[in-house]
């Protein structure tokens, strides 16, 4: 009897742990190589001092992303991994002193906005009946197809999902039409920021980005038992479940094919050969030194990157009951801030602070009794050789002159246990190129379109998931990339395994 062709993946982020349980799951061996020690990639965990801290990803949506895989797998999903319904999705601080909780009930939040902000409650519940039929109509073509295969646009629901999109959605800025549907420009900015969620920038991003409100504050925010890391936990049992072999510290060094073909990989000088091989390391780096095919990774470089983070992880010696899970900091000038990180490429003086605390959600598990663990993130352009040392010290003074000012208080004597990640360390430990976070921008109407394709036009055998390709950046659209990618490869692993040539 024929052996069944087998798959490599080169990566174990999220994207790379969901493709190897797909294509494990339909009957094919799998070995995933790895050059960290753990996987997970930027979905990544450390301790410090007693603090625990999620290291990259701390907004956990779209959960049905993560059950659909334990569902294939015939996997009861509550032995792996559990999570809760968040009733508030974040609290906003503005520089003038108005605070606004962000409930996940959207009459409550409407209520809220009305109240806080002077927003008729109305506009609240418009947008967002807007932005659930946006998605409904046009995630359906955006999420579950390669957008690379022309016959794709030629299927009825392809053809009803585009006609849903309106002339704002693609040609005015998502903060033009946040600005067409509010009165309040606080609220314009609230909703501005959901461009960051893929790392864009919300006054050049199209309109059509008004989705991601959609899935935070329709379908709700959760929270995973034992933090985000319980994620990467869950899947890479799931894997090995089903399966999947694992190298870590196992860094790939070039991909091999011949006669336009996959053959397998080398990974610390050994040939491990393979009839499909999935590559989850950004697509830069995957043509620039895995296929040493520099042309593509010159194109590919010119398109711009999405934005990067700078990180302080902070064990702090003292609880904050007026702050949440999810926190933001506003900026007085979003459209400046924007235009620093996106068109001058340097660190904005004032910038938006983003503060997640999971203590919030496990007291005394996460950080010490009575004390919090801060992801305390602030978004800057991905890294252009800049000197981060510089930039660390001139963002934390920032930080930390913001966070006095607003909160009353006086942080720097609070920071027991500290730690800094910057958009050079992101790329040398995840491979994600400068730092970015969500590989390319949205910030085009088009970028949508010029996300690399799941599959490779010149090698057969060859695809890609993860952030830097379709459908995008972020834990959600990784995994969609998986199911993508599973799609255009198991009818090809069924086509070649009656093949002797293969
Ligand atoms: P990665 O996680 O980048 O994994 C790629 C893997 O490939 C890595 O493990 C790397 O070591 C490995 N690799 C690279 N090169 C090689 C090689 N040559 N050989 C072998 N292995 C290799 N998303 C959200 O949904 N919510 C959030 O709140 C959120 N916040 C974020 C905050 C930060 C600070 C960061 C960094 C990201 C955030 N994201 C968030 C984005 C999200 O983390 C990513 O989109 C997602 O985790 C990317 O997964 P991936 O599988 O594409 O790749």
């Amino acid at each position: 009897m024929q052996q069944q062709p087998s798959v490599i993946i080169i990566g174990a982020g999220v994207a790379g742990l969901a493709a190897a349980i797909r294509l494990a799951v339909a009957g094919y061996p799998v070995q995933v190589f790895e050059k960290n020690s753990y996987p997970g990639g930027k979905l990544s965990y450390f301790e410090l001092d007693g603090y625990h801290f999620d290291a990259g990803p701390s907004l956990f949506t779209q959960p049905a992303n993560i059950e659909a895989l334990f569902e294939l797998a015939g996997e009861p999903i509550h032995d792996y991994f559990q999570y809760r319904s968040m009733p508030v999705a974040c609290r906003y601080f503005y520089e003038d002193g108005t605070k606004v909780v962000a409930y996940t009930n959207i009459s409550q939040f409407a209520a809220e906005a009305e109240q806080m902000l002077g927003e008729p409650a109305a506009n609240i519940a418009h947008y967002l009946k807007d932005a659930s039929n946006l998605y409904n109509k046009v995630g359906t073509l955006f999420l579950n197809y390669s957008l690379h295969q022309p016959a794709v646009f030629f299927q009825k629901k392809i053809i009803t999902a585009l006609a849903a999109i309106r002339f704002k959605h693609l040609f005015k800025s998502l903060h033009q039409l946040n600005k067409q549907y509010f009165r309040q420009e606080k609220t314009a900015q609230l909703f501005n920021r959901y461009a960051t969620y893929n790392g864009s920038n919300p006054y050049r991003a199209p309109g059509m980005l008004s989705v991601i409100p959609h899935l935070e504050m329709n379908e709700g925010t959760f929270y995973p038992e034992g933090g985000m890391i319980a994620i990467t936990h869950a899947l890479h049992h799931l894997a090995l479940k089903k399966g999947v072999q694992f190298h870590f510290n196992a860094p790939v060094e070039s991909i091999i094919h011949e006669d336009g073909r996959i053959k397998g990989i080398y990974s610390k000088g050994v040939p491990y050969m393979a009839n499909l091989v999935v590559s989850n390391v950004d697509t830069y780096f995957t043509y620039r030194y895995l296929l040493k095919d520099e042309k593509t990774a010159a194109k590919i470089d010119r398109q711009e990157r999405s934005s990067s983070a700078l990180i302080f992880y902070w064990g702090i010696a003292k609880s904050f009951p007026e702050l949440d899970l999810h926190n933001i900091f506003f900026s007085n000038n979003y459209a400046a801030e924007f235009a620093a990180i996106f068109n001058e490429k340097k660190l904005y003086p004032d910038p938006t602070v983003y503060i997640n605390i999971t203590a919030k959600c496990e007291p005394g598990i996460q950080a010490p009794a009575d004390k919090e663990n801060w992801f305390v993130m602030i978004n800057v352009p991905a890294a252009t050789g800049k000197d981060m040392a510089v930039m660390q010290q001139q963002a934390r003074a920032a930080i930390i002159n913001k966070l006095n000012r607003m909160l009353h208080t006086d942080i720097a004597p609070l920071i027991e246990a500290e730690a800094i990640l910057d958009p050079v360390q992101i790329e040398s430990i995840t491979g994600s190129y400068k730092g970015a976070l969500y590989g390319t921008s949205s910030n085009s109407k088009w970028a949508a379109f010029l996300r690399h394709p799941n599959f490779s036009k010149t090698i057969k055998g060859l695809y890609f998931v993860g952030g830097s390709v379709h459908p995008g950046g972020g834990i959600p659209l990784c995994l969609q990339s998986a199911k993508i990618m599973s799609g255009l490869a198991i009818p090809y692993l069924k086509k070649i395994s009656t093949r002797d040539d293969r």
